[in-house]
């Protein structure tokens, strides 16, 4: 069942067909551990989500049934300029026709290295890798080889990614890959220098999230003057200041996310949005911190492919071209405007935090996200992909009807969540 022939800015209160999902779910069980795994794992979602996706364009996307939503997740990041942008697909065609992984990089390398240092404000230098966890272990790394400590302080509760030093679940981890680490609170300075007295001279970099966006909490955008005490506290003890701009980068800003700050971090991590869904990870460094990075032994063997790195060339280009964060902010800021008008019309007291492009709505005092689900699960009954328990992304590629469409769907969740709430 494709919608196209509908109103597609209408709810459209149907049971979706879910036979093409079912069975997919059944073989992966059989050949997957736990049917899925890592966070696109459909399975704590609400029972309306699909697990299966098959295509997508612009701010829209299909589930393996057919089924259409307005995407307000956008692969949980990467995709920032709506699926297969057009001049982002042609540049990643017209590199996979001529070659993507060979004996060494295309000189695409060097031109996007060239285009991250003069887009990024505190980078010299830039290294290409594949995931975001790659690059974030890859500065703890680089950190640690420019310094010679080993210390690296990490806020409680932040994600940086899924390598035992930094995964949030205990299962295979051991003390021993933690050994390195220590925890002070996002936005709470005191405990940043109580922490790094503590690491005393074996502080090698401080790792932080250009805001809290921890999953399943309330977001907190960050203090100026934390950023700028994190900096004082690096510059003190000669320590690296390390932006995990995984999940924000060219989504707030074009620089890092912390240029309209005004702190500049030594070293950086990127991944998901850098090339549009094609997958590519990148460090950005400064000079400071070049010899480290020189000496430490990082590779992989589809890190020099040059199909993601032509598409990150091409990304990076239509960001500018289309004032494509402008685009997002403006977007999202409707979205705001629109879903807090609605709870406010149903009654419900909500909390939608974070900045426009990456909002979060939770419900006041909703333990266990049981009224975030169910809301959730109304939303994509009704055509909008959203997220119950993590921050949404808006794209640049939201068209007015795309709007139109998730705020009806949402305006539909308040409206089911209200009647069984008032038992009618
Ligand atoms: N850091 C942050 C802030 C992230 O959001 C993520 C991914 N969600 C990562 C690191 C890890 O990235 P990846 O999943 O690509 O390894």
């Amino acid at each position: 069942m494709t919608d196209l022939a509908q109103d597609r800015t209408k709810p459209q209160d149907t049971l979706r067909p879910r036979s093409a999902d079912q069975e997919l779910r059944a073989r992966a069980r059989a050949v997957i551990p736990g049917g899925m795994y890592g966070h696109q794992n459909a399975g704590p979602l609400p029972p309306e989500y699909p697990q299966f996706m098959r295509s997508g364009r612009g701010a829209r996307i299909w589930d393996v049934d057919g089924n259409e939503y307005v995407d307000l997740m956008n692969s949980y990041g990467p995709v920032v300029l709506g699926h297969r942008h057009p001049a982002v697909e042609e540049a990643a065609a017209r590199q996979a026709a001529q070659a993507d992984c060979q004996n060494g990089p295309g000189p695409v390398m060097v031109e996007l290295a060239e285009l991250l240092v003069e887009t990024v404000d505190h980078a010299d230098w830039a290294m290409l890798a594949k995931n975001g966890t790659d690059a974030t272990t890859a500065c703890c790394t680089i950190a640690r080889a420019q310094t010679g400590r080993g210390t690296i302080l990490a806020a409680k509760g932040a994600y940086h990614g899924a390598a035992p030093w930094c995964t949030p679940r205990p299962a295979g981890v051991t003390p021993a890959d933690r050994a390195n680490l220590a925890y002070y609170t996002f936005n709470d300075l005191a405990s940043v220098r109580e922490a790094a007295a503590q690491a005393g001279d074996d502080l090698a970099g401080i790792l932080v999230s250009p805001f809290r966006h921890d999953a399943g909490f309330d977001q907190e955008l960050v203090d100026p003057a934390f950023a700028r005490g994190l900096r004082e506290v690096c510059d003190a003890a000669g320590a690296a200041l390390i932006l995990d701009d995984v999940r924000c980068g060219f989504r707030l800003a074009l620089g890092s996310s912390w240029e309209p700050v005004g702190v500049r971090p030594d070293l950086s991590a990127w991944s998901k949005a850098i090339a549009n869904g094609h997958a590519l990870a990148a460090v950005l460094g400064n000079d400071a911190f070049r010899g480290g990075a020189q000496e430490v032994f990082i590779t992989g063997s589809f890190w020099f492919a040059a199909t993601a790195m032509a598409a990150s060339i091409a990304t990076i280009g239509a960001l500018r071209d289309e004032d494509a964060i402008a685009t997002m902010a403006r977007a999202g800021e409707e979205l705001r405007a629109g879903i807090l008008g609605q709870a406010g019309n149903y009654g419900f007291a909500v909390n939608y935090t974070g900045p426009p492009q990456m909002p979060y709505l939770t419900f006041t005092g909703d333990r266990g996200h049981a009224l975030a689900s169910e809301f959730a699960g109304h939303a994509i009954r009704h055509g909008a992909y959203l997220h119950p328990r993590h921050n949404w992304f808006v794209s640049a590629a939201m068209t007015g009807d795309d709007l139109a469409l998730a705020l009806s769907a949402t305006d539909a969740a308040f409206a089911a969540l209200r009647r069984r709430l008032s038992g009618s």
